[in-house]
Order: structure tokens, then sequence, then C-alpha cells
């Protein structure tokens, strides 16, 4: 941490900087500049002390973090990519990994016939909430563990993994039973106690982007779900909330490319949430792969107009297949493939 002191600060205020610092057990470095003083604050682990406690003593100017305030994401933790393994799905590896299927599971049929169509087209996971957080209390919140069941059915019929939303930290033994991978909404980004829960398993956990979260909280929130001991953990964006209305949310691509370079982690991009509308969905979508996403979760929905949640962004499944073949060939020119 950088304390910068203002211009013509006095001795006692320096000392004051160098007390404070010292009362957690840290060590200092003075700069004695010809204007002014700037300390440097070391320590493993000043990220556990808030830049408040030296902002607030007289004669600082600013405080600045040096180290980022997340670890176990870093790459500075883990230089080299981590790859995630789903029932032999690879994810962060060569190969792009799209993940699809219903917004929510419906019907056995729903699920059967969108099951074939993503498997037909070389998706390797299959996608469909039993508990859906919605924004109204009113609106339809998923069938449960009839969902549940659901799945596990066609997953062994097709031998499909799937991956389903957790919303409530009471439902993580369920979830075990029946999830190769874990959702965390973007809504539940920074519920802090589901993801300490969470970190506790060997499950792999996919933490989407909250709605207003920056990268850095993002990932601050991945070392939550890694702090325990679970390193099976991957990134998806999903779009973010900006003054742009003309889709649902404005996807982020760069954000790729920052967590490529910042974290180690396997990072996928759900361009349907992001969209909001199936006509942007493929656009989105090759976007992400050709900036260097290692996966997709898209929804597909055998007959998007009887949908019960997000019909409107749901690919039906000609949509689904025409836009897996045109990923092939953009997947191949960044050095993946399908
Ligand atoms: C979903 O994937 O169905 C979902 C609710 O997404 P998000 O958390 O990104 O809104
Ligand atoms: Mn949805």
């Amino acid at each position: 941490m950088i304390v910068e002191m203002k211009r013509g600060a006095s001795q006692e205020q320096i000392d004051g900087v160098v007390e404070r610092a010292h009362s957690f057990g840290f060590d200092v470095q003075l700069n004695l500049g010809t204007e002014k003083v700037v300390v440097a604050v070391l320590g493993s682990d000043t990220g556990k002390v808030h830049t408040d406690v030296f902002a607030v003593l007289p004669g600082v100017q600013s405080v600045t973090r040096v180290m980022k305030p997340y670890k176990l994401a870093s790459r500075e933790f883990h230089p080299r990519p981590s790859k995630v393994n789903v029932s032999g799905v690879e994810i962060g590896g060569q190969r792009i990994v799209v993940m699809a299927g219903p917004c929510a599971v419906e019907s056995e049929q729903q699920l059967i016939e969108t099951a074939v169509a993503v498997q037909e087209c070389g998706g390797l996971i299959l996608r469909g909430g039993a508990f859906k957080p919605r924004t109204s209390p009113f609106s339809f919140q998923g069938l449960g563990k009839d969902a549940l069941e659901m799945l596990s059915k066609v997953k062994s019929e097709f031998g499909l993994p799937v991956i389903t939303e957790i919303v409530d930290v009471h439902d993580i033994e369920l979830m075990i039973e029946y999830a190769d991978i874990i959702q965390v909404g973007a809504r539940n980004m920074q519920n802090f106690s589901l993801l300490k829960e969470l970190s506790k398993l060997k499950h792999p956990v996919l933490l989407k982007r909250g709605l207003s979260a920056t990268v850095t909280e993002w990932l601050t929130a991945a070392d939550y779900l890694m702090a325990g001991g679970n390193r099976r953990v991957i990134l998806c964006e999903r779009g973010i909330r900006t003054y742009e209305d003309s889709v649902r949310f404005s996807m982020d691509i760069s954000s790729i490319a920052v967590v490529k370079n910042v974290s180690h982690l396997p990072i996928i991009v759900d361009p349907s949430h992001a969209a909001g509308n199936a006509l942007y969905v493929p656009s989105l979508a090759k976007a992400a792969i050709a900036a260097g996403a290692d996966g997709l979760l898209i929804e597909v929905h055998p007959d998007p107009a009887q949908a019960l949640v997000d019909g409107l962004q749901s690919l039906n499944i000609p949509a689904f297949k025409k836009l897996m073949a045109e990923l092939k060939p953009i997947a191949e020119a960044v050095g993946r493939s399908m």
C-alpha cells in the first residue's frame, strides 16, 4: 500500500502513518522526495486492512493499493491457466465447451428434445434451471426437485453432464447429488455465506458476474469460493448493467481479455442473458469465442414461444444448430476446436 503525504506534511504526521503501519505489524519504507514524502506500507496481508485506516490520518493526501484484493484467483498465485474437469469434459483446455439448454426445466419432453440437439451439434454440457432467481416472487420459480430428477434422468440417458443454479444455501446437499456444475447466478455473486459453503466442496462451481460488479469484485468473490479449498471454479461473463437499453445487459467483451490476463481461472460467456433477444445471441457468442472465452452458456428451447422463462432470448433448435456450425471456424481461427 502506498501512502502519499501532503506537500509540507510534518514529521509528526509522517510518524503517525509509520506508527499506524507498525501497529498492524507492517513494515514501512520512506521515500523522502524533495516535495513530498511517500510511505510504502509492506506486508503479505496488507489486503486485510482497509485503506481508510491511513486515509483518515492528518497529513495524508492519498492511499493506493499495490496488491490486488484477490489472491487465489490471480495469476500471481497460480501462473498457469487452470482447467476444470467436469466428468471428463475439460473447461479451460483447447476445446471450446458449449453448455446449452433451457433457462428453466419445464418438462422431460422439453429437456430430451433439447439434449438431442445439444449432443448432435457438439454441445458438451446440458443446462437447465431447477430453482429460478426471479425478480418478482409471483413469477415462475422453477420446478425444484422435480426438475433435478428430470435432469438426472436425461443425463443418464445422454451421458451429458449437467449445470444447474443454486439459489439457496440450504440446497447444497441436493445440488451435490444432481449437478455436475453448480451455477451461482449473477444475483448471488456476492452472497458470501453461500460462497463460503460452496468453497468447502470439491464440486465444480460456475460463478456468474454480478449485474453491476467490476472484474475485481468478481475475482474477489471467486476468492471466497476458493478460500475453503475448492479449486474447481469457472467464471461466466453474462453482461453488466449500463445506460444502454437496446439489449438486456451490455456484454463486456473486454472482461474476457482482462480475466485472461490477471486470472488463471477459465472464463465462459453467456450471450443469452446479455442479449436478452435471440436475434443478437449469435453475434455475441461469436465475439466471445473470438475474444478468447473458453466456452459458452446458451439458452436453447425447442419452442421458445411457449417457454415459461426467457423465451425471447432462447434460441430454437435450428438457430442453435446454425450457430454451432458458424462457431467452428471462429474457434479454429483462434487456435481452438469445438
Ligand atoms: C440463468 O442462467 O438462468 C440466470 C438466471 O442467469 P443470470 O444469473 O446471469 O441472470
Ligand atoms: Mn434465463
